[in-house]
């Protein structure tokens, strides 16, 4: 009778009712046959499918499970086209570094763009509707409004020393910072290795003065730290003979942890998200909470780098709110955010997480924590209320008995029926052999 979103011939033409056996909020709990209704771009009603306002028609209630639109909070669109690299498995950050470094000096640059493009349609497949999207190349500037995602990019800055800052590299940031832009601008200083430290407290000074959000990599390297404590240069093996002219090569480290040494620059704060935050120990991650700095963990990304596992169930019991990211296909198998979403939920329970809320956990990082990650209003972005945006997805998942944040972070991989941003599907469709109607049992007829 009706597929999802079905346009209503009368009443208000601009509206869409979407309706699923189960409907996530997030921000609120869980409505079984759950309903919303789309106007304009945003939800103008949502509630029991039931209950839908007589003007906007009977709903058909798909079977599964209605949730934000997922929020990947760490990705690379521009490496999609790296599978290569991203299907090798490596020891090491490091080890991983040189195959990235030699892929990456070996592409056209007006390969960018398609493949930036090509990679937020993979995220919009999966549910994604909102990216924290690192731009290293200006070419690969415009995927997400191209595509008709939201999100920011966060252009990059790398390899800057206070030499190299001074003599052009502070002024062409700038004017790349002040370009055009299509969607919202942040900044991400690499990380604190790969830049010289007053290089990161004038990109501080700069976001700061702008209101900028800044995202940055702290903690993904086993060796990282030896750089911050004692000058160990093996995190700068990619730089060659160039790695002397670092200033915490020259100096011998600081003798300071990771996570003092970043703060010491002015990079943590409320405006910072950080991913990976693998090597961190209890008085670092103590330290971020304190700064209220967040992190996107990325656990497949890991694996395949050959990291240790993120403490994500350190993260949890501790009180952090936490994001998801997949990292880029330079190091994932995939951009489907759920993916990572079960991995992390795996790894929780193997590291003695034992809290009967894990599920619901896990889906609010993939989703709202991800919107606080990354300051966005969250009124609207990862949590559907009525006046926010329309971002959601529909996972085509059997709840059965269990808690339906459960089904969709256990199953929801590969399972993104619909995704809708601002309004618009950008994602409609699932397995051709799947019955995607729920069929409501007699029991629940009210
Ligand atoms: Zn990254």
């Amino acid at each position: 009778m009706t597929s999802d979103g079905q346009r209503r011939g009368e009443g208000d033409l601009t509206a869409a009712v979407y309706a699923a056996e189960w409907l996530v909020p997030v921000s609120a709990p869980p409505i079984q046959h759950g309903a919303v209704v789309v106007q304009e771009g945003c939800i103008a009603w949502m509630g029991r499918a039931a209950d839908v306002p007589a003007e906007f028609g009977v709903p058909v209630i798909e079977r599964g499970v209605i949730v934000p639109g997922l929020v990947n909070a760490h990705t690379h669109l521009q490496y999609t086209g790296f599978l290569d690299v991203g299907a090798q498995r490596y020891d090491g950050f490091e080890h991983w570094s040189d195959v990235f470094g030699e892929a990456y000096d070996a592409v056209d640059p007006a390969s960018w763009a398609p493949a930036a493009r090509r990679g937020a349609r993979m995220g919009l497949q999966s549910g994604t509707t909102v990216f924290a999207e690192i731009v290293t190349d200006h070419p690969a500037r415009g995927a997400l409004a191209e595509t008709g995602a939201g999100g920011i990019e966060y252009l990059e800055s790398i390899a800057e020393r206070n030499d190299t800052w001074a003599a052009g590299g502070r002024d062409g940031f700038l004017a790349w910072l002040e370009g055009p832009a299509s969607v919202r601008v942040g900044i991400s200083p690499h990380a604190p290795y790969s830049l010289d430290g007053s290089v990161i407290t004038d990109l501080m000074r700069i976001a700061a003065e702008r209101g900028l959000r800044v995202h940055s990599h702290l903690g993904e390297s086993a060796v990282e730290a030896d750089l911050y404590r004692h000058g160990d240069d093996r995190v700068l093996g990619p730089y060659g003979d160039l790695r002397d002219e670092f200033e915490l090569v020259r100096i011998g480290g600081t003798g300071v942890a990771t996570a003092e040494y970043a703060d010491g620059l002015g990079l943590l704060g409320p405006a910072t998200h950080v991913a990976h935050a693998i090597y961190l120990d209890r008085a670092e991650r103590d330290l971020l909470r304190a700064r209220d700095t967040q992190v996107a963990l990325c656990p497949r990304s890991n694996a395949v780098i050959g990291l240790d596992d993120a403490p994500v169930a350190a993260y949890l019991t501790e009180g952090h709110e936490i994001s998801v990211g997949t990292d880029s296909l330079a190091s994932s198998p995939s951009l489907d955010l759920m993916a990572d979403v079960r991995e992390l939920t795996r790894l929780a329970r193997a590291q003695g997480y034992r809290g009967d809320d894990l599920h619901e956990r896990m889906l609010r990082a993939a989703t709202l924590g991800g919107a606080i990650a990354m300051g966005l209003d969250t009124s609207g972005y990862g949590a559907l209320a009525v006046g926010g945006p329309a971002d959601l997805a529909r996972f085509d998942v059997v709840v059965g008995e269990r808690d339906p944040r459960e089904a969709v972070v256990v199953d929801g991989a590969g399972r993104c029926a619909l995704t809708v941003c601002a309004g618009i599907v950008r994602h409609s469709g699932s397995r051709p052999d799947a019955d995607r109607t729920y069929r409501r049992p007699a029991a629940a007829r009210g």
